[in-house]
């Protein structure tokens, strides 16, 4: 079968994310071209070297990047908290019990609200350069409304998570026990079918060392692969855990002992941070320096949802975790593609090389640097994902 092929010449700067093709660890090139061959990147080097294609785009010397790979985002609910927020900008903290608020208003919304308000965020995030996105369900906590939270997030996403254990749902907070039982039981059965991931806000308020280790190895005895939001609010178990059941990501990772940092540095757990959440909680952001220094492996994610972190935008967290996280621009951007990539087990996106899926940012600056000089300003200039353009 053959498809139409695209070729992208006057590419200033491309970050591939491949050593091998390029300098440093983003694998730059400059005056490079990229063809695209239907889903699937077919060619990189340099534009004098460009074969010819079907169609041609000329990039006009601006910068070109693997697109956003964000590996941490609750999409599927309704309502919004913005008087939670208001009030917290006032001068209240933040509690994980906030949660509850989001919980009724999604329970009370219909099947096709649900779904238009996924879409529209995974458009939100696609204008803004965001190919790949992961989708959690927990805010439903109920058999029927966590199995329909995967079910729609499903048509959306490969990337769902199960996280029927955000919190205990309200009916059960006299028996936390027995919420365990019920997310580790016929909750499970029913959202497995759904869901790639199994995922428990490991926390004070939230789920303790034990029961989280009782919901990932009951996730992972039916298949689903393990991911923690770990050390967000306190120290605690959730990155020692996620640790030692081979999780494939520990998220937040704010609070942090030595011992867990060693942890993460000596396995293949990525060290996912999410600074939109300190940014909305005006919380200590998490040190991305001191990770990076250990030897883990870092990924940046917005962690979009309507309570602690209402961004959908991976640069926006790019240039908070280069102001604030102590990262250099070519570690947050790498955080934010391939980072996201490793943070889901992912090789064919994240990546810009012969093979991958060609999920392409190209930006309106001549570096990926702007994304951190430059922010809060729009720099999306045009968006392919799988080969098509998008934006
Ligand atoms: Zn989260």
């Amino acid at each position: 079968m053959s498809t139409r092929t695209t070729v992208i010449t006057g590419i200033g700067s491309l970050v591939t994310n491949d050593p091998g093709h390029g300098t440093g660890p983003l694998g730059l090139l400059t005056d490079a071209a990229v063809v695209i061959d239907g889903e699937t990147v077919a060619w990189v080097g340099p534009a004098a070297q460009a074969p010819a294609a079907d169609e041609h785009f000329d990039a006009g010397g601006r910068a070109l990047l693997p697109g956003f790979v964000d590996s941490h985002a609750h999409l599927v609910f309704a309502g919004d908290r913005t008087a939670e927020f208001n009030a917290r900008m006032s001068g209240q903290s933040y509690s994980a019990g906030g949660i509850r608020t989001t919980v009724a208003a999604t329970r009370a919304a219909s099947d096709a609200e649900l779904d238009a308000n996924v879409a529209g965020f995974v458009r939100e995030a696609l204008r803004q350069g965001t190919t790949t996105i992961e989708c959690k369900s927990g805010y439903g906590l109920t058999v029927g409304d966590e199995a329909r939270a995967l079910r729609i997030a499903a048509k959306h996403t490969p990337e769902t998570t199960y996280l029927g254990a955000h919190i205990v749902a309200p009916e059960y907070a006299e028996d936390p026990a027995g919420y365990v039982d019920l997310v580790t039981g016929e909750m499970l059965d029913a959202c497995a079918p759904h869901a790639r991931w199994v995922d428990v806000f490991c926390e004070k308020g939230a789920f303790d060392g034990d029961q989280a280790r009782a919901v990932l190895t009951a996730g992972i005895e039916r298949g689903l692969t393990p991911r923690v939001h770990a050390n967000q609010l306190t120290y605690g178990p959730g990155v020692q855990l996620a640790v030692e059941l081979g999780a494939a990501s520990a998220d937040h990772c704010t609070h942090l002992t030595d011992e867990d940092v060693a942890a993460l540095a000596g396995s293949a757990t990525v060290a996912t941070l999410l600074p939109g959440a300190e940014f909305s909680t005006r919380a200590e952001y998490p040190s991305g320096r001191r990770l990076l220094d250990a030897g883990a492996v870092v990924a940046l994610s917005t962690d979009c949802n309507p309570g602690s972190s209402f961004t959908s935008s991976m640069a926006f967290c790019i240039a908070v975790a280069v102001r604030e996280m102590g990262m250099t621009p070519d570690e947050a951007v790498w955080a934010a593609t391939a980072g996201g990539a490793h943070a889901l087990r992912r090789s064919d996106v994240g990546t810009v090389a012969v093979g991958a899926r060609a999920d392409l940012l190209l930006l309106d600056a001549p570096s990926h640097v702007h994304l951190a000089y430059r922010p809060g300003v729009p720099l999306t200039a045009a968006v392919w994902r799988a080969g098509i353009r998008e934006v």
